[in-house]
């Protein structure tokens, strides 16, 4: 299986990359043609294309270089509507592909004052995300606006160190550790970072484990319970952590960063590159991503 990580979205700002080292499964350099049609993933010449946003804070609508609403003539950037008509111009139909939300969809506009979760999750559900973790922002209102908000969500929200309150409604709690995706041959875990317990008005409701500690039991028990051959880490704990989480573990493949903003590429001002390649506790490589954030 290989991994191609056509682009990253964040709120505005698109990069390119490839992955082609693997875990356990003999590779090669991909191509600008893809297999067709679609092999299946356990066959070597499979391609599984990752798309991934993350930090978009409520940037529902465009907006200009500043941040600021964008008005005639400016260069406009970002938006539900541009994410979608790239999606739909790029996203293969007939093709395995993947989008992750690497958290903190939640604080940043007006649209989250005045209709609380429900145009994010409305705009979310029509990108057809494939899973989102939680980031800290997520905690802003409140355990219960936390549970509301992914009750409104179609798709998977995830984070292995973190241990919610029950809803007060009674109903039980839609956020998990980490989900399998046979169809795909991978699994996807979440983690959140530490400091949400400290940085958001909520966080002290819920427990943060140690975020190494927490992907390493999720890891091992996917690949103790299932054939899954590859995890993706949808991580919110910022870049520098990232890198060192992957260091300090085995087991993960992919890391889809947030919380951090970084720029990654060959461009001026990177903070490293698209993708940054650690070597884990095995000596494996770890493919970290990450999209830059505009403002
Ligand atoms: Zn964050």
């Amino acid at each position: 299986m290989r991994f191609r990580h056509s682009f990253l979205l964040g709120c505005l700002a698109l990069a390119s990359g490839r992955a082609a080292a693997r875990r356990r499964v003999p590779t090669r350099q991909p191509s600008s043609s893809s297999p067709s049609p679609a092999s299946a993933p356990n066959e070597p010449d499979y391609v599984l294309r990752v798309y991934h946003m993350n930090d978009i804070h409520v940037h529902l609508d465009q907006f200009n270089a500043q941040g600021s609403d964008c008005g005639a003539g400016e260069a406009c950037f970002g938006g539900s509507a541009r994410l979608k008509q790239y999606l739909l111009d790029h996203r293969p139909r007939d093709r395995p592909s993947m989008l992750l939300n690497a958290g903190d969809e939640t604080t940043g506009t007006l649209y989250y004052r005045a209709h609380g979760h429900e145009k994010i999750a409305e705009a979310l559900n029509e990108l057809n995300v494939t899973a989102m973790c939680l980031g800290n922002h997520e905690f802003d209102g409140g355990i219960d606006g936390l549970h509301a908000f992914v009750d409104m969500l179609g798709f998977p929200v995830l984070s292995a160190n973190v241990h919610l309150p029950p809803p007060s409604n009674g109903r039980p709690s839609r956020v998990g550790r980490y989900r399998v995706f046979p169809e795909y041959g991978v699994a996807v875990v979440g983690v959140t970072t530490e400091d949400t317990a400290l940085e958001s008005k909520a966080g002290h409701a819920a427990r943060f484990d140690d975020v190494i500690r927490s992907v390493q039991a999720a890891v091992d028990e996917i690949y103790a319970t299932t054939d899954i051959k590859r995890i993706i880490l949808l991580s919110h704990i910022g870049y520098d952590v990232d890198q060192k989480l992957a260091a300090q573990t085995t087991g993960l493949y992919y890391i889809v960063g947030g919380h951090t903003d970084s720029l990654l590429g060959s461009m001026a001002g990177a903070e490293g590159r698209y993708p940054t390649v650690v070597r884990n506790k095995d000596w494996e490589n770890v493919f970290i991503v990450q999209a830059f954030h505009c403002q």
